[in-house]
């Protein structure tokens, strides 16, 4: 069990971890912070989901379901009863000079109110989503995927185009699910439609106003130039983010070691998140990422 909180902390701080009240810091020696549940787009319901990353072995860790917040009860819970330090997520959807990008959250109140109330309305903002990418979709030819996709859905308040990707492999559209978001999910293909998310100022203000650590998610990911990186880099810092992703299920080695660099620059702290959706469709299994580099700071510090 990881113990990993200062008694000189203040008690909100505190109180947001499972395991607490000593002033020894033991370092964890497997911490996952990020990986999805039913309560988004994963696969599993979050105890299941808590139960594998215990069985895997991790000692700390963070449920970061898109855009909600409703399965922390249910996975700190789990959590407890499994031995594992529990820390609050979310992975919060938004736009950066129109470039959909993820802002982890961790270690928030989950009772903050605009908190809460700014996910409603990404999750509100998702189904007219969906709604538009039904009618493209009908467009070439392919209808109902709309409705068809609702069938997928594991909460009726959150859709997301894993769930529509999951419709099409069942009809056979396409073969798999990384096929479908090729073929017709991503920017340029006939389902993806342009959205407004949150702003990158929007979310880091929910989650520093709720008491948490903002982190950006699988940096790896983006289409950026390496300008266009330092320029988001700088705008999040700016805003007062503290941490970045280095070790995720979709981040190569290199990846690892540019992310390293970008951290050490910025003075940023580490994150390490399997990003498991469920065990036929993630990178990598609860847990089973490579550790971070030895000389970074591990993001836990900041809410541990
Ligand atoms: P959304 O938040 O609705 O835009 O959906 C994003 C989700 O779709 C991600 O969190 C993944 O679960 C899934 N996804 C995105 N790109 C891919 C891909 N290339 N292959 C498989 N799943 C993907
Ligand atoms: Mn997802
Ligand atoms: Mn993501
Ligand atoms: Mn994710």
């Amino acid at each position: 069990m990881v113990r990993c909180t200062r008694a000189s902390e203040p008690l909100c701080l505190r109180d947001k971890i499972t395991v607490c009240h000593t002033s020894a810091i033991v370092t964890p020696a497997n911490f996952d912070f990020h990986c999805h549940s039913a309560v988004s787009d994963g696969l599993l319901p979050p105890g299941v989901v808590a139960a594998r990353a215990a069985g895997n072995g991790v000692d700390l860790w963070a449920l970061t379901d898109h855009d909600d917040i409703g399965g922390l009860g249910e996975a700190r819970e789990a959590a407890e009863a499994a031995g594992m330090a529990f820390v609050n997520g979310v992975e919060i959807s938004i736009e950066w000079k129109g470039i959909p990008i993820h802002i982890v959250g961790l270690g928030f109140n989950a009772d903050d109110a605009t908190l809460s109330g700014g996910l409603n309305a990404l999750r509100e903002g998702r189904i007219e989503r969906a709604q538009r990418m039904g009618e493209a979709l009908a467009a070439i030819g392919i209808p109902g995927v709309y409705e068809g996709a609702l069938c997928f859905v594991t909460n009726p308040g959150l859709i997301s185009r894993a769930h529509f990707a999951r419709y099409l492999v069942s009809i056979g559209i396409a073969r798999d699910v990384p096929g479908v978001f090729q073929h017709y999910l991503t920017p340029g293909k006939p389902g993806y439609v342009d959205h407004r998310w949150a702003t990158l100022e929007e979310a880091v203000n929910w989650i520093h106003g709720a008491g948490g650590v903002a982190v950006v998610a699988h940096p790896g990911r983006y289409k950026f130039s390496g300008a266009e990186m330092r320029r988001f880099l700088d705008d999040f810092k700016d805003l007062g983010g503290r941490a970045i992703e280095v070790t995720c299920g979709s981040h190569s080695q290199d990846h690892v070691m540019h992310f390293a660099r970008l951290a050490r620059h910025y003075g940023f702290h580490a994150s390490r998140g399997s990003d498991f959706h469920g065990p036929q469709e993630s990178y990598v299994d609860l847990g089973k990422l490579p550790q971070l580099p030895e000389d970074l700071k591990p993001v836990w510090r900041l809410i541990c």
